[in-house]
């Protein structure tokens, strides 16, 4: 049998192993990619960790990959070897509960998906992806170009696009790491007026290039107060995983302002009830997107030429890049590649 290399997690914790293994055969309705990018996620975490109820190991992280369909399994329609693809977080679902019937197939209740969860990544040079959960990759982008769009990228896409935000609006993002220099580039390229906070004073040359055209310093300035000098915010996306920093811009929002969170702060958001009342603002949550979110970022990003910022790394050095990635110096994406 065909071998192939593959990093793997051996259990909760365990260090990252380079292992050979057989090259997967793609069950009914089941695809193989010869993997050519992979990017690394602040997600992996809950496959390195063990953070994810019910993870069964040994498991191969990744859910930023691309690549080419190498084989078919059958009954797979629509799809031909050779074609350029990625898979990122949503993995396939079951197509007959509730929420599936619904359309919301994130939702699903019977069999939800989750790729590198519930089966292996793209830390490995194929691996096998139910059909429906991937994405054309256009032209325009490389394998390491598509790979980050795959999950930060469709994140700050998807909420921007579906956050009731119009042309010309006021639109903060919150972070400008690994998330938040996408959230920057897609806010602008989608015609919003936007603000970029981060911490300190070098930041600000990067975020104009980004295409932000106002940047808050929150070490120097209160981006609550300087949102609401500005008219205040329909959106704030919120891209830090700190609770505290998200509590510090709240107060920016302007009337029927939104707060949306894609950073997984494990502090807690506190707002004082009258500021929601007040003003009808909201606080909610996006996770990110199906198959065909993912095909509308890279046709996107494509098209604007919205783009990651990467560091590669070669496939066996996956366990120095992660600890990159978790360092939180990588600027701004890790990203595996096969060759
Ligand atoms: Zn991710
Ligand atoms: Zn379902």
């Amino acid at each position: 049998m065909a071998k192939m290399r593959a990093v793997q997690v051996p259990n909760a914790k365990g260090p990252f192993q380079m292992v050979e293994r057989d090259i997967p055969e793609p069950p009914p309705g089941w695809v193989r990619m010869r993997v050519e990018a992979c990017g690394i996620c602040h997600s992996d975490s809950y496959v390195k960790e063990g953070l994810w109820p019910g993870i069964q190991y040994p498991r191969v992280p990744g859910h930023e990959v691309a690549g080419v369909i190498d084989a078919l399994g059958t009954g797979v329609a629509g799809w031909k070897p050779g074609q350029r693809v990625g898979v990122g977080w949503y993995g396939g679902h079951c197509g007959h509960c509730e929420n599936c019937l619904r359309g919301d197939f994130l939702f699903c209740t019977v069999e939800r998906r989750i790729t590198a969860i519930t089966q292996d990544g793209g830390y490995a040079d194929y691996m096998i992806t139910p059909a429906i959960a991937l994405a054309r990759i256009p032209d325009e982008l490389s394998a390491p170009d598509a790979g980050p769009l795959l999950c930060a990228g469709i994140t700050t896409f998807n909420a921007l696009r579906n956050s009731g935000a119009r042309t010309g609006d006021l639109v903060a993002i919150l972070g400008v790491g690994g998330l938040g220099h996408l959230g920057v580039q897609f806010a602008s390229k989608m015609g919003f007026r936007t603000v970029a906070i981060a911490r300190g004073k070098d930041k600000a040359a990067l975020v104009k290039e980004l295409g932000a055209q106002i940047y808050i310093d929150s070490l120097a300035q209160n981006p609550a107060e300087e949102l609401t000098k500005l008219g205040g915010a329909r959106v704030i996306l919120a891209t830090v995983t700190s609770g505290k920093a998200m509590n510090a811009a709240i107060a920016g929002l302007g009337v029927n302002g939104k707060m949306i969170v894609v950073g997984a702060a494990d502090e807690p958001i506190q707002v004082a009830a009258p500021l929601l009342i007040g003003g009808r603002r909201t606080i909610a949550g996006w996770p990110s997107g199906t198959a065909m979110d993912s095909q509308d970022t890279l046709a996107f990003s494509a098209q604007t030429g919205v783009r990651s910022r990467n560091e590669l790394f070669p496939l066996e050095r996956a366990s120095e890049a992660y600890e990159h990635m978790m360092s939180g110096k990588a600027r701004f994406r890790v990203v595996l590649t096969m060759k």
